[in-house]
């Protein structure tokens, strides 16, 4: 079977742990969002891509969900006491170590894509993992604080600001003439069925699916979603800050219903949110059961209620 996974962070990336497990003989391709990505200190960090690949290969602080495990931060020590901004962004010495061999074969003229193919060599994710675009493209937020209206990087609004302060608007800069990396568009084509993970369905999967091409290419298949939103809440994190901002409600249905049936044929959504599986969705086939990742038994089960919800609808 080839199982193909548009996949933000760490939801993404404890999804991916559970399917992994729920279909050992599958090949799972994993489209990784790249709007999140940022230059710091002159390095080109990716913290979705790296979420998923120390997360699948055995790196990844498991408390935190992001970052190397027994980590130290001597290097950010050492930025701070020359006062090089940005001190808000936590990057450890491990993880340093990514970035740098990332950036220098960035620079040696290798597209991203072919860098994460190199650094997943060592980190072996039992996944084909690959960035949605090779182009560049960045994640700002317009806010509107003591220096007026402006726009700043997602992870400023994200990280530093912990999303306090209203987005008015969400945008992907470089995202209309970007192309789908290497290996998307076929991977998608050839896939038995596009499984949308509980990522952040704005900042996350909405990028990727904002990349010209891909969108389209997914719609075609069949797509079962799990929803990121339990309750009327993210699990965790800040996403319904994002859902505000682009008028979508912080609700397991919305977030069905902003995907939409043209390219959502399943959906997935916890007992919580029960009325929804009862009142139905048109065009969309939902049923609820529980949805927290506590664990990877917890995880792989949900894999499989997506894969065996996509199987019935295929
Ligand atoms: P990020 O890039 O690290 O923000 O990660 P993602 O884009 O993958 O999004 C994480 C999203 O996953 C959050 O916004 C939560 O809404 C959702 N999430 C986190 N943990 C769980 C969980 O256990 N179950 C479900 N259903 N959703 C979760
Ligand atoms: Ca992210």
């Amino acid at each position: 079977m080839r199982i193909v996974v548009l996949a933000g962070g760490i939801g993404g990336a404890r999804f991916l742990r559970g399917l992994k497990r729920a279909a050992p003989d599958a090949e799972i391709t994993v489209i990784g969002n790249t709007g999140d990505d940022i230059f710091l200190f002159g390095l080109k960090v990716c913290p979705d891509l790296d979420t998923v690949m120390y997360t699948l290969g055995g790196g990844i602080n498991e408390e935190q969900g992001w970052g190397r495990a027994g980590e130290t931060f001597h290097v950010k020590e050492e930025l701070a006491a020359y006062e090089v901004e940005p001190t808000w962004f936590n990057l450890g010495d491990r993880d340093f170590a990514t970035h740098i061999v990332r950036t220098q074969m960035l620079s040696a003229g290798y597209p991203l894509s072919a860098v994460t193919e190199a650094l997943c060599h060592r980190w072996r994710p039992g996944v084909r993992l690959i960035p949605m675009t090779d182009d560049r493209v960045e994640t700002h937020v317009v806010i509107t604080d003591g220096q007026g209206r402006r726009a700043i990087h997602f992870q400023e609004w994200w990280v530093r600001l912990r999303a306090s302060v209203p987005a008015e608007a969400i945008v992907a800069i470089g995202i209309e003439d970007a192309k789908p990396a290497p290996g998307v568009l076929e991977s998608i084509e050839q896939a038995d069925v596009v499984l949308l993970p509980p990522s952040n369905p704005v900042v996350s999967v909405g990028t990727i699916l904002g990349v010209p091409g891909i969108r389209e290419a997914v719609a075609a298949k069949t797509v079962v979603g799990v929803s990121p939103i339990i309750g009327g809440a993210p699990v965790r994190g800040m996403a319904d800050a994002c859902l505000r901002a682009i008028g979508v409600e912080t609700s397991a249905r919305a977030v069905a219903e902003h995907y939409g049936p043209d390219l959502l044929d399943g959906w997935l959504v916890d007992e919580a949110d029960a009325e929804v599986a009862e009142q139905g969705i048109e065009g969309i086939a939902v049923r609820a059961r529980p949805l927290l990742m506590t664990d990877l038994e917890a995880s792989a089960d949900i894999a499989r209620a997506a894969l065996r919800l996509a199987e019935e609808l295929r």
